[in-house]
């Protein structure tokens, strides 16, 4: 979500008439929006920017429409709120939540507690497992794009013409498959992506952050179902994310259970039946959205009745409102920050309206946030924005904005090491380049190995593809020139090439979407290389000095095959000698050792490599092989 700058190419002004009409879309886990632009008036002059995106209301006045669809024999039976109201009496047709089975595979959803109400389609290999619903197998992104269906028909309703494109919004940590699934939907509903934004970008964009010198902005975003927090860095007018982090596993909702467990252990039931689940959740969901009007809450459930108090509640939740904290706390380490260098914190999500929330943030950063746009609305409103601006409807501001790389990508090389190529929190898109050469000697192809993570070893990393480049002209070992580029496209996919410089043979790869990498993970991989960061350290200078060893050994044994004419019987000894105690300190493991002993093995071959070289150079000069000589001069 990077707010870098850049002008859109030949960015005139649109005349007047020729205002595309554009919307931003927030498609939440728990509500969804939509946001336009809405016309000030007739006669009005022309209106400032600021003010004129709005979120639009259904005919009742709400501009929240529940992320719920619920299906019957004859297809969709309602959206939104409709449907919401059904989840009790009607919880396996009712959808709700789908956000979270985005770019999920099957098993990860029947695993999952968030849909224990519905029953999942046969079919476990398939690339997007489908609810089972009245309708018949529905998959997550059929639902969303009821959802994104019915938002579309608002706006059309109010402009009285469909729309020609939108943004739509995601979590920072949306992997690939998640990004394309909701890509996926929007087509399924016949709305054009502009782009996808992440949800913390757009709620900066909505507080019109960028019109400030400088500073640092914190986006807190605590949701129905996920909690994003993200570091931006603003210089100039042009902003930067330094850090992401956060938990899709934690939200709303997560406040939700808390209040049900507390219930059922206070009604004094052990288990819960499945089917009752969802009514519990909207007793519980109740029950805690007035304590934030209110100090305290009636509950009733069944002939039981009790009160929740807002100290108690505070209690109940502190777990969960930690966990945020510590998010926070990550993202401020990854980003190299102090609290103290923060300047703003924006508060997102319907959920940032507990006090108990909101008091924890200010606490926490020292400083009350930011909350006066609506926390439900704003990503939307930034989302409106930012179409209006990718539709050149705003033609002073032309900027693009950026994402970035949640984890570092790169190759793995010899010795399971990994070169890493993109950083991760790089902002994207971006292209980076890097040189590698072949290991052995007349090596024709090379296979690619293209890992994801933090970890020095390819085997702790994840590893997401693989792919060979032929084609080679044999040459010696480290002559040959392959250039392998790695380019993360805005929507995050990434493609790999190389390409071999003398011959221009090339091989590529596009990373096909990946399923399950969520922020549990992501969150699991950076932990772990933290916590193995030198044993790390040690692997990789072990796994360097081996290699070296070992490339000294090749040279040398190929060489006393070939030239062992050009020694006397006292180099040869002291060659092998050397030889041998590399050999058993390559066999004991300690990178020290190996690199003494080769610095051991260099030195007493120096002047037989040195005799080489120069017969080499005078059977070149007498016209023969130039490929000898490379080979001897590497
Ligand atoms: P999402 O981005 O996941 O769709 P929203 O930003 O719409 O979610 O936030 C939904 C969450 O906000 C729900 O968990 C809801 O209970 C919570 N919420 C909304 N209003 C309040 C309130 N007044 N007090 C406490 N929680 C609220
Ligand atoms: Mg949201």
């Amino acid at each position: 979500m990077g707010l870098l700058q850049i002008s859109e190419p030949g960015g005139a002004s649109p005349r007047r008439g020729s205002r595309k009409n554009v919307a931003g879309i927030d498609l939440g886990t728990t509500n969804s929006l939509i946001a336009t632009y809405v016309e000030s008036g007739q006669g009005a002059m022309e209106s400032a920017v600021e003010g004129t995106v709005q979120t639009l209301a259904d005919s009742h006045g709400a501009h929240l429409l529940p992320s719920a669809v619920q299906f019957g024999a004859t297809g969709v039976l309602a959206t939104g709120a409709a449907a919401k109201a059904r989840a009790a009496e009607d919880p396996a047709n009712v959808i709700i939540s789908v956000k979270r089975a985005l770019g999920k595979s099957h098993d990860e959803l029947t695993a999952s507690g968030d849909y224990r109400q519905y029953r999942f389609a046969a079919d476990r290999a398939a690339e997007a497992p489908a609810f089972l619903t009245a309708a018949g197998a529905r998959d997550a992104v059929a639902v969303s794009a009821e959802i994104l269906k019915a938002l579309a028909a608002r706006a059309e309703r109010h402009a009285g013409a469909s729309i020609e494109g939108a943004v739509i919004t995601v979590p920072a940590h949306f992997n690939d498959a998640q990004r394309q699934q909701t890509r996926q939907a929007a087509e399924l509903a016949g709305i054009k992506v502009l782009r996808l934004l992440n949800e913390p970008t757009a709620a900066a964009v909505a507080y019109g952050l960028d019109s400030n010198e400088r500073g640092n902005i914190i986006v807190y975003d605590l949701g129905g179902g996920t909690f994003d927090v993200s570091l931006l860095s603003l210089q100039k007018g042009i902003f930067e994310v330094l850090a992401t982090g956060g938990d899709t596993a934690l939200g709303g909702n997560d406040f939700d259970k808390v209040v049900v467990d507390w219930l059922a252990s206070k009604a004094g039931f052990a288990a819960i039946e499945p089917a009752r689940y969802p009514a519990l959740l909207q007793v519980a969901n109740r029950a805690r959205e007035a304590l934030s009007e209110a100090g305290q809450a009636e509950v009733v459930w069944g002939g039981w009745c009790g009160e929740l108090t807002a100290a108690h509640f505070a209690e109940l939740a502190a777990p969960l409102v930690r966990r945020t904290l510590s998010a926070c706390r990550r993202v401020l380490r990854d980003a190299g920050m102090k609290l103290g260098d923060i300047d703003h914190v924006l508060l997102v999500g319907g959920a940032t309206r507990m006090p108990v929330v909101r008091q924890a943030v200010s606490e926490y950063f020292a400083r009350e946030p930011l909350h006066d746009i609506d926390p439900d609305r704003v990503v939307a409103l930034g989302a409106g924005i930012q179409a209006e601006v990718l539709a050149g409807n705003r033609p002073n501001e032309d900027f693009l904005l950026l994402d970035v790389n949640p984890l570092s990508l790169g190759i793995e090389t010899m010795g399971e090491l990994v070169e890493k190529i993109i950083q991760r929190n790089t902002a994207i898109p971006v292209v980076k380049s890097q040189q590698f050469t072949t290991f052995k000697d007349g090596q024709t192809a090379m296979t690619l190995h293209i890992v994801q993570g933090e970890r020095e070893l390819a085997s702790e990393c994840r590893s997401l593809a693989r792919f060979t480049l032929r084609g080679i002209p044999p040459m010696a070992a480290g002559a040959a020139k392959v250039e392998v580029r790695f380019q993360i496209d805005a929507d995050g996919l990434l493609s790999v090439a190389a390409t071999e410089s003398s011959t221009g043979c090339k091989a590529e790869i596009q990373v096909k979407p990946s399923y399950g990498l969520d922020l549990g993970q992501v969150e699991k991989m950076l932990h772990d290389s933290r916590a193995h960061a030198r044993e790390d350290m040690q692997a990789r200078a072990l796994g360097e000095a081996k290699l070296e060893a070992e490339r000294l050994i090749d040279a040398i044994d190929g060489a006393v095959k070939e030239d062992g004419g050009l020694l006397d019987a006292a180099e040869r000894q002291a060659i092998e000698a050397a030889l041998a105690s590399l050999g058993e300190a390559l066999a004991g493991g300690d990178p020290a050792l190996i690199d003494e002993r080769r610095a051991r093995l260099n030195e007493v071959s120096e002047s037989f490599a040195a005799r080489r070289m120069n017969a080499t150079v005078g059977a070149a000069l007498r016209g023969e092989s130039i490929e000898t000589f490379e080979n001897l001069a590497k």
